[in-house]
């Protein structure tokens, strides 16, 4: 509720990036052309930061007529592969996102090759020999000047020889970089002469071993933005510093091309945003790849992760995480976003979405001495009270039920409305009964209960709706399966992982995974598949897991009900 409220208010203001594209449209730049790309680099899983992102560039070319492409920032293949690749293509289409084109920074190798020679030819440009650490030791401070290098100023014939020679399978790694020839003093770090190229042999997912150096990020994202004709290229707020080199490699760029007449000018628009940030978990790409090759977490799609194909697996829906991210809105501040309030937004989804079915997790066996043995009956159990065209199935009674252990209480307060001796309670979907009595073992193990029903109380007859406070769930102990329900929590114990000291391995929560093997589900339940959303009345929001057969049935909790009277018999 607080977050459709959240959301009308939301869309009524548009955000300041989109401020900046009308502010553009209206001037008439680009001939009213709106373009935008999503850039990942293909160097791991997308997770709910990068969905922020989608919606935006998206978003903004939807909402103005325009087209946003895909271009992948793969410059560096040491990290990156076509299994990447895949998964992000497939997650964005989940996500309900449709691209122009898809592009690829190596797609621009040869054309930023040719540019860095320009440079060169320039001298814009020169080949550093010096070791990362010397460079790194000559940069100086934001206050204090940065030490050119000694082959600052070297023949430019020489750097083009060494440039031509970086780019060979003999060339070794770190031996030399392409350094642009820009300001040692600025106090923007990033102009102190920036490594735009360096050697990296390990071969190009696409291009193989035809390169043997790769350009920078620096020297690769503004560049392909103006080669396919981005009119806005938004990001996110760490971004601002790289902003006066992208637009200074754009300068050199339309130097080059003759076209540096400001009134023609066709340069794409940095525009930044906050990312996003969960607490309980972490973003960074680096902690996440940790995570998964040290098996802290079952792989980039375990339940637990942040990624899309996690949560996915776990069964968000892509509608929750698109009304979370305009919930949240974009700002020019980073901000740690509130894990409850993308919960809150799965379970406003969901209850739109989910099928109703019985499961108990705990069960204890319920007895109805006076029902006749053998008698079965098909109640009607309605799919989805929230949506009219979602239809029934039947969920078998009989004598012998389970119900939830933590439904029975045998000597209970006075607000417990669930099973205690001597008071009523209706079955869902079928009849009223009462308790009483239990039976126990040696050890004082509560292992069967006892109750009687009202033959007149079945759900839908006329006179039926004799009021009683509580409503339990329950199987048929003959006409239910076994299932595996898999619970999750938080991953993290602390709330931003990431502003912790501490190694983020020693933050993990060790009880974020719960297996529950003793659980039943509907039969109904047992031929779900991966995808369909569901509801375990009165437990919460569940889906069945990839790892899921009809033989062995598991379900992921996506995330709880906010149940009101489990609150109440907690205030007890
Ligand atoms: P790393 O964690 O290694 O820095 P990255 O998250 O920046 O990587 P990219 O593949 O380069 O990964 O990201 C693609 C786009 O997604 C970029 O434009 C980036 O700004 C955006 N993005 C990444 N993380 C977030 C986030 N947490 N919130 C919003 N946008 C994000
Ligand atoms: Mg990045």
């Amino acid at each position: 509720m607080a977050i459709k409220e959240e959301n009308s208010e939301e869309k009524k203001s548009i955000s300041f990036v989109e401020q900046f594209v009308e502010e553009d449209l209206a001037q008439g730049k680009n001939g009213g052309r709106i373009q935008t790309r999503f850039p990942p680099e293909p160097n791991g899983y997308l997770h709910i930061g990068h969905a922020k992102a989608i919606c935006m560039d998206f978003g903004v070319a939807e909402k103005y007529n325009g087209i946003c492409n895909l271009r992948f920032d793969d410059t560096n293949p040491s990290k990156e592969n076509n299994e990447y690749v895949e998964n992000i293509l497939n997650d964005i289409k989940w996500l309900g996102f449709k691209w122009g084109n898809i592009y690829y920074a190596s797609d621009y190798f040869e054309k930023l090759w040719e540019f860095a020679v320009w440079m060169i030819k320039n001298r814009y440009a020169y080949i550093d020999q010096q070791t990362s650490e010397e460079i790194a030791s000559q940069k100086g401070t934001p206050t204090t000047p940065g030490t050119a290098s000694p082959y600052r100023d070297r023949p430019i014939a020489e750097s083009l020889t060494l440039f031509a020679q970086m780019n060979t399978p003999e060339a070794v790694e770190g031996s030399m970089v392409l350094r642009a020839k820009l300001d040692m003093a600025n106090p923007n770090m990033h102009f102190r002469d920036p490594i735009i190229y360096r050697i990296i042999q390990t071969p190009h997912h696409r291009t193989g071993t035809k390169w043997h150096c790769y350009p920078m990020y620096d020297f690769a994202h503004g560049q392909s933005d103006y080669f396919e004709g981005v009119t806005h290229s938004i990001c996110t707020l760490e971004f601002v510093p790289h902003r006066p080199l992208y637009d200074k490699f754009i300068d050199y760029l339309k130097e080059m091309d003759g076209t540096a007449d400001k009134l023609q000018d066709n340069r794409p628009r940095q525009i930044e945003f906050n990312r996003l940030n969960l607490t309980y978990t972490v973003m960074s790409k680096r902690k996440l790849h940790t995570l998964v090759d040290e098996h802290l977490v079952k792989g980039w799609d375990d339940p637990r992760m942040p990624t899309l194909c996690g949560m996915r697996r776990r069964g968000y829906s892509p509608e929750s995480i698109r009304n979370f991210i305009d919930s949240i809105g974009y700002t020019k501040f980073d901000a740690l976003n509130d894990m409850a309030l993308l919960e809150a937004s799965v379970r406003e989804d969901l209850n739109k979405k989910a099928t109703r079915l019985s499961a108990v997790l705990d069960p204890v066996k319920l007895v109805i001495t006076n029902y006749p043995d053998g008698k079965t009956e098909e109640m009607e159990s309605i799919n989805n009270p929230e949506d009219d065209q979602s239809g029934s199935h039947t969920i078998t009674f009989s004598k012998t039920l389970w119900i939830e252990r933590a439904d029975f209480m045998e000597e209970a307060p006075k607000k417990f409305f669930r099973m205690t001796p001597g008071k009523e309670v209706r079955l869902k979907s079928a009849y009223i009964v009462k308790c009483t009595g239990c039976t126990k073992d040696s050890a004082g193990n509560i292992i069967e209960i006892q109750a009687e029903y009202d033959p007149e109380s079945k759900s839908g007859m006329e006179g039926s709706n004799r009021k009683v406070k509580g409503t339990l769930h329950w199987l048929s102990v003959d006409h239910c399966r076994k299932a595996e329900v898999r619970e999750y929590d938080r991953l993290f114990n602390t709330e931003n992982p990431s502003a912790d000291e501490r190694d983020f391995r020693e933050l993990l929560n060790p009880e974020s995974l719960k297996v529950h093997t003793n659980c039943y589900v509907e039969d109904y339940a047992a031929s779900r598949q991966p995808g369909e959303y569901l509801q375990f009345q009165r437990t919460g929001y569940f889906m069945a897991d990839l790892d899921s057969t009809p033989e062995h049935p598991v379900f992921n909790k996506t995330v709880g009900l906010k149940d009101t009277w489990a609150k109440q018999s907690n205030r007890q």
